[in-house]
């Protein structure tokens, strides 16, 4: 296993890879597993012959579809460590030196982001399991805050641009969205203040929290979080930012002032192992104030009591991963992260994420040059959307496919203002402009 891993981290790049067919996988899988032992390697070779080809590597360079993965090697490597070492990242009592040094990474996230000294929080498995558990403590707080009961119905403003997995939250968490259009795609200081100053008057449960994205994933578009900061605050409501996808421009001094208000957020989901080159698992949610999303998430079972301290005052230093998110058991997912950062320091990053804003750039430029393309919408980030003219969807669509079996690049259409369209996500440091070439110049050829 480790000759395996350490095969593919030498690959200049890894096989893009393909979907799988569901019969020829169950013809592989059919006798994996048997009462009888079997030898490891034989079960490797299972896994290297038949079923890795299957899937589609997030960390090639020509991924370009989604939000790509492109952990650096020594995050990855890290990650083994990680696995093989049983850490059990749920308290201090258990895990201090982990902790410790994933509350490091935490407080220089929070410190790209202009949290005070007070903030803190938890990795979690990413941007989901962050918005969730953040948004928890919103409504929690919020209803606190208006004396409310347990159950009583609050509402969380979100715009009509906010990702599905804040919906998805809301459904989980049983409240209903106040939902704000947006303008241009952007939600804005204007149109929040509408909508809260008519919530106040139509009947509908007090609203508790706004949620802005720093980056939506679909275009790449900062919301206007200085002004939808101030909304909030002049309000007394929680101000959540989901910045799982935009978090990494955070090292990049140009894209940090377009987040201007990002330092207001009482809650902040990044997710490093988008544009921060850590390897899945890895979202941190930060907490301006952890004290709330302590007494929201701390778990109440006896057999816990003994991390929770011995009273000696000392138990606020002493932190717990596990009382911050919905999670008990959990890795200590930020450790791959913290030794990457160390290893490469912060401008490797910076410039890593700098490189995905110019190629975005650069990809740009090509469009707007050439016959049959138009672009959609300068990238503020580094997504960018295409229209190819003629084209319908089935069009997109099998210029995808073409390209994933060709080998050339990984790309899947999106819907743009109701239209199927060609959406290009960079993100890897390694992608070239010559694969940018390639992977524009096969949209005019419908071979
Ligand atoms: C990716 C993403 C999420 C979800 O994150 P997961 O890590 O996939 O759970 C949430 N919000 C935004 C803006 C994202 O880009």
């Amino acid at each position: 296993m480790m000759e395996h891993l350490r095969h593919r981290l030498s690959l200049p790049e890894p096989p893009l890879g393909r979907p799988g067919d569901v019969a020829e996988l169950d013809v592989a899988l059919k006798d994996a597993i048997g009462a009888e032992p079997r030898p490891a390697a034989d079960v490797l070779r299972t896994y290297a012959e038949k079923l890795e080809p299957t899937v589609v590597s997030c960390d090639h360079p020509a991924y370009l579809a989604f939000i790509p993965g492109a952990p650096t090697k020594a995050a990855a490597l890290f990650d083994m460590v990680v696995s093989g070492s049983s850490l059990h990242g749920i308290s201090w009592l258990e895990a201090s030196g982990a902790i410790a040094a994933e509350n490091q990474v935490l407080r220089l996230i929070a410190d790209l982001a202009g949290l005070p000294e007070s903030a803190g929080g938890c990795f979690v498995s990413g941007g989901s399991a962050g918005n969730l558990s953040g948004l928890v403590v919103a409504r929690d707080t919020g209803r606190h805050r208006l004396g409310l009961t347990g159950h009583a119905p609050v509402r969380i403003a979100v715009s009509d641009q906010v990702h599905s997995s804040v919906g998805n939250t809301l459904r989980i968490l049983g409240i209903d969205s106040l939902l704000v259009p947006t303008e241009d795609h952007r939600l804005t200081d204007a149109a929040v203040r509408t909508a809260l100053d008519a919530a106040e008057y139509d009947g509908g449960a007090p609203v508790v929290a706004v949620v802005a994205t720093a980056g939506t994933t679909n275009a790449g578009i900062i919301d206007d979080l200085a002004g939808v900061a101030a909304q909030a605050r002049a309000r007394g409501l929680w101000f959540h930012v989901d910045a799982a996808y935009g978090g990494g421009g955070l090292f990049v001094p140009e894209v940090r002032a377009r987040m201007a208000g990002i330092e207001h957020a009482d809650s902040l989901v990044v997710d490093p192992h988008k544009w921060m080159f850590a390897p899945f698992d890895c979202g941190a949610l930060l907490y301006r104030d952890p004290r709330p999303a302590k007494a929201v998430h701390t778990q109440d079972a006896s057999y816990l009591d003994a991390i929770h301290g011995d009273g000696a005052g000392t138990d606020d230093l002493e932190w717990n991963p596990s009382d911050y998110a919905y999670h008990l058991t959990r890795r200590p997912r930020g450790l791959p992260l913290w030794f990457s950062l160390a290893v490469h320091g912060t401008d490797a990053y910076r410039d890593a994420v700098a490189h995905g804003l110019r190629i975005a750039r650069y990809a740009a430029r090509a469009v707007e040059r050439t016959d049959g393309l138009e672009l959609l919408r300068e990238p503020e980030l580094s997504v960018v959307l295409i229209r190819r003219a003629g084209w319908r969807p089935r069009d997109y669509h099998a210029w995808c496919k073409r390209l994933l079996a060709a080998g050339t690049a990984f790309v899947t259409p999106t819907v743009w203002e109701g239209e199927t369209v060609a959406r290009i996500a960079f993100l890897h440091p390694g992608i070239t402009e010559e694969t940018v070439d390639r992977v524009l110049g096969s949209l005019l050829s419908d071979d």
